[in-house]
Order: structure tokens, then C-alpha cells, then sequence
């Protein structure tokens, strides 16, 4: 059946990184040394498609296809290369995006470093200058476009016009989407930049459960987050937990398709808890019904002070996840080494632990997390406001206290977002001798614990094997340009280790 409604979203999103979320980072890079065919393949290889539909889609944009097939409209999802084959039909297409100029923390950094436009943004703007696209606009089509990379679009005004972008809704839309796609399809006036109020955000009743797959099974847990740092836009929202019934529902529609799920919150450690204190039965109680249902599982994220906060409730989930795998991921963020930059910019980060503990906190968990295979994609924000020389020093030692923990972190530029929107942009004239220095420690680090997770990740079977060995030629091409200064100023070498 074709829908009036098409939902799709950039090849870079419309992807399941060979089952590993991990991977899905490659797509912030720009194009390098590694020809582009080679490097989608190793990155962000096409989903299966059956007619053009993908088996699987982010999760975002599964939950705006639940909700607008809830309120009785004409949907489908496709893939972004057979959009040619439903177009002609269509009078709105939505469009899911995370990162869709790359903007982003991560690919800005590798974009200012490598001079170069990240894939993730190419792709996206490949998507838009689609021949069938130009041409259904011709005849009437409407854009809307949604997801947590929307904000981006407020740098980019001439885009949006050129490419006939006619509606941005910036928030969590499943209140306001049936309105606007209504709209669009009566022919009205859309508004050009929609902004959700925290009124209009869903309660836990009126979030639709999934109805097909998405992406490498990732599944929300929760919305929301408690801790307010200053420089992140998720703080706003209301924190609400799914029950235990909704996570294994949408579990359910994922089994088709995978028969492992990545557990989604912005701190899986708190799931079910109304403050910064993890909440041991809950979170027990939902690892143990997942592990019966599922073959394998994952985390989205989880923050360094709950799990320093209970150690033994780390070491009681890891028993659990690892009755059926070797080792789990999370994203982290370490952000700073410096107590005074966490009081600026992240005090509540550290609760229930005071900000002068950060370091102490920080490798009592990194090394809590090592000790139990839960393997960290750690993020640290190279110029924050306010950071000073003494600043990244702290950083600097604090990585130095990190050697042996098995984990990759990365350093990121700082981006102006949350309630740090109205201050610059950090760039790469000025990165001090220090930021270099920082950037070099991280690399090299990454660089040595890279060949262990690359070993742990891909066992077995002989499609995994042979990623491996492909994945293992990448790194070793990287350690070989990492001996030219011409990146940072100096050599990296290789691991130092
Ligand atoms: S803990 Fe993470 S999600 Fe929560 S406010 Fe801080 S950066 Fe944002």
C-alpha cells in the first residue's frame, strides 16, 4: 500500500552499523583517506529493505509513524533510495534527522580538524537534492522535518528556503504532529519553526508503543533528565519512566527483526528513580525481565555519579547482562577533570556527590566499569565557557588516571546549545598548546583500547571475522597518518603503551 504520508530519513541514519551502535560514531567523520564506498561499507552499510521498506528505522521516527498511524492517517517508511518508487503518491514526507549539518559536538570536531563536511551532513544534504524530491515539490509536496538535530536548522535559514523545507518541529512532537501533518495535507499555512512547550510534551499515557522495528533495537526506558548541566538541551524536559509492560511491548515488535535491544534513557542507571539515587529493585527487576526475553542488550547512557553511587548495584546488573554476553556500552560524559569547571557548568552532574569529588568519582566508576565489562564512550568538552589553563590541566591528569581503563574518549569542541546557546562556538584557531596536548592523550588512548573492543565486538561467525580484519586495517591506516604532524601540530605516534 502506498501512504500519503512518507517517513524517511538520511542513509547515514537508515543503517545498523553491522549491529553495533558504537559504529554508527563513524558516520560523524568526513570523507578522509578511506575511499567513500569503502568507508560507507565499513560505517554505515545500507539496511535490508523489502520493496523499498526497511525492516528496521530510527526510533524516533518509528514513534512519530505509531503516532500518526494512531490518529487514522495513511503512513509509510522507506528506505531514503526507493523513495522514487512511492513519491508520486505522497503529499507530505517527514524527515528524521540527529545531526543534519553536522553540528554536532563530535562531527563539528572532526569537521574543524579535517576541514572537510562531516558524511552525516552530506548525506542528509544528498537526501534533499534527491531528482524525485525536486520534483514532487514541484507539484506540491510538503517537507516537515523533526528529531534532536532540528535546532541546527536556525544556523542554516538559506537551506531550509532552498530546499523547501516548509515545517521544523523542534521537540517531542507525538501532541502536535497529527495537527501539522493535518495541516499539510488540508493544504494550510504551515508554521516554518514549531516549537514544542513543555505543555505540549506527551505524558507516559499518550507515548504510542513502537509498531515496527527500530534501528538495532533501541527502545526508550525513560525521558527526561534531572540534572541540569548547562550546556544541554534535554534538561527542560519532564522526567517520566516507562513501566516495566510498555519497555517489553515494544521489545515484542522488535523480535521480527533483532533479538537484541539497546536499552535508551539519558541515564539507564536511574531508571525508575525520582532523584539522582539509582533505585535497585527497579532497575534489577527490569534488566532481569529484558535478559529473559532478549538474546543480548545494550545502553544508550548512564552517568558516572550513579554508578559510583552504588557499586554493588553495578556489579548486580553486570551478573545479569552477562548471563548472555561478554561485555555491554554506554555513551558517558567525563566532560571536565576540573572541579571548578563542574561547578560552573554541571554541578548537579556530580550528585549525590559534591563537585571538589569529580575526579575521585569519575575513576571510581570508570574503573567500576572496567572491572564489570561495561565499556564506556566517554566525551570530554574542550572549551567550555569560562575554562581556564588550569582546566584542561586537570583534564590532562585525569586522563593520565584513565590509562587502564578499557574505554574510547573522545574530546569535542564546545557547542553552544541549552543555556549556553548564546555563547561562541569553539574553534580551532583556538586551541592552546594544552588542548593539543589533550587531544593527542585521547587519541593515543583511543588508539590503544580500540583493537581490544574491536576484538570483544566481533566474534564468531565469519561475517564478524572478516569485519574485524577490515576494521583492524582501518585502525592501522589511522595509527599510520597519526605519525604526521600535519593533523595536530605533532606526531601522535602510536599507542603509548
Ligand atoms: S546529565 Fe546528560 S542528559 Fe542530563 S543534563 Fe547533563 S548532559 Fe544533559
Amino acid at each position: 500500500m502506498k501512504g500519503k504520508i512518507l517517513l524517511t530519513a538520511d542513509r547515514t541514519l537508515m543503517s545498523d552499523y553491522h549491529r553495533n551502535e558504537f559504529v554508527g560514531f563513524g558516520t560523524c567523520s568526513p570523507p578522509n583517506f578511506v575511499p567513500e564506498w569503502f568507508y560507507r561499507l565499513l560505517f554505515f552499510p545500507k539496511i535490508k529493505t523489502k520493496n523499498g521498506i526497511p525492516v528496521a528505522a530510527p526510533y524516533g521516527l518509528r514513534k512519530i509513524e505509531a503516532q500518526l498511524l494512531k490518529e487514522g492517517f495513511d503512513v509509510l517508511t522507506v528506505d531514503p533510495d526507493y523513495l522514487d518508487e512511492y513519491i508520486d503518491d505522497a503529499k507530505v514526507l517527514g524527515i528524521h534527522v540527529m545531526d543534519p549539518f553536522g553540528l554536532g559536538p563530535a562531527s563539528s570536531t572532526f569537521a574543524a580538524i579535517l576541514k572537510k563536511e562531516p558524511y552525516l551532513a552530506k548525506y542528509f544534504r544528498l537526501l534533499l537534492e534527491k531528482p524525485e524530491i525536486k520534483k514532487a515539490k514541484r507539484r506540491g509536496l510538503k517537507i516537515i522535518i523533526g528529531g534532536p538535530g532540528v535546532w541546527q536548522f536556525k544556523y542554516r535559514p538559506e537551506f531550509v528556503k532552498e530546499h523547501g523545507i516548509d515545517c521544523i518541529i523542534d521537540g517531542e512532537a507525538e501532541k502536535v504532529v497529527g495537527k501539522i501533518f493535518r495541516m499539510a495535507l488540508n493544504g494550510d499555512e504551515l508554521p516554518q519553526y514549531y516549537e514544542v512547550s513543555v505543555k505540549e510534551a506527551p505524558s507516559l499515557e499518550e507515548i504510542p508503543n513502537i509498531v515496527a522495528p527500530s534501528i538495532n533495537g533501541l527502545i526508550e526506558i525513560g525521558r527526561g533528565c534531572c540534572r541540569g548541566c548547562k550546556f544541554c538541551s534535554v534538561t527542560l524536559r519532564p522526567l517520566r519512566w516507562y513501566p516495566y509492560e510498555k519497555i517489553l511491548q515494544e521489545i515484542e515488535v522488535n523480535m521480527p527483526y533483532t533479538r537484541g535491544i539497546c536499552l535508551h534513557a539519558e541515564d539507564v542507571m536511574l531508571y525508575g528513580s525520582k532523584n539522582v539515587i539509582p533505585n535497585d529493585e527497579k532497575l534489577i527487576k527490569l534488566h532481569e525481565l529484558v535478559v529473559e526475553k532478549c538474546d543480548g542488550m545494550g545502553w544508550s547512557h548512564c552517568s558516572l555519579a550513579a554508578v559510583a553511587a552504588k557499586p554493588k548495584l553495578l556489579s548486580k546488573i553486570s551478573e545479569i547482562i552477562r548471563q548472555k554476553q561478554q561485555w555491554w556500552g554506554a555513551e558517558i560524559g567525563i566532560e571536565t577533570g576540573s572541579p571548578e569547571l563542574v561547578k560552573k557548568a554541571m554541578p548537579a552532574k556530580v550528585l549525590p556527590f559534591k563537585p571538589e569529588e569529580w575526579p575521585e568519582v569519575v575513576r571510581t566508576a570508570m574503573g567500576l566499569m572496567h572491572d564489570n565489562m561495561l565499556v564506556p564512550a566517554c566525551t570530554l568538552i574542550v572549551g567550555l565557557p569560562e575554562e581556564t589553563e588550569d582546566d584542561v590541566i586537570k583534564t590532562i591528569e585525569l586522563m593520565d588516571d584513565l590509562k587502564e581503563v578499557r574505554s574510547l574518549i573522545v574530546p569535542l569542541f564546545f557547542v553552544p546549545m541549552g543555556r549556553l546557546k548564546d555563547k561562541d562556538w569553539f574553534k580551532r584557531e583556538q586551541m592552546s598548546e594544552l588542548h593539543r596536548e589533550l587531544l593527542i592523550k585521547c587519541l593515543r588512548h583511543d588508539l590503544y583500547w580500540v583493537r581490544d573492543l574491536i576484538r570483544i565486538s566481533f566474534q564468531g561467525k565469519i561475517y564478524n571475522i572478516a569485519l574485524r580484519f577490515l576494521y583492524d586495517l582501518f585502525v592501522r591506516v589511522i595509527e599510520y597518518k597519526a605519525r604526521s604532524p600535519k593533523v595536530l601540530g605533532k606526531p601522535v605516534i602510536t599507542a603509548e603503551k
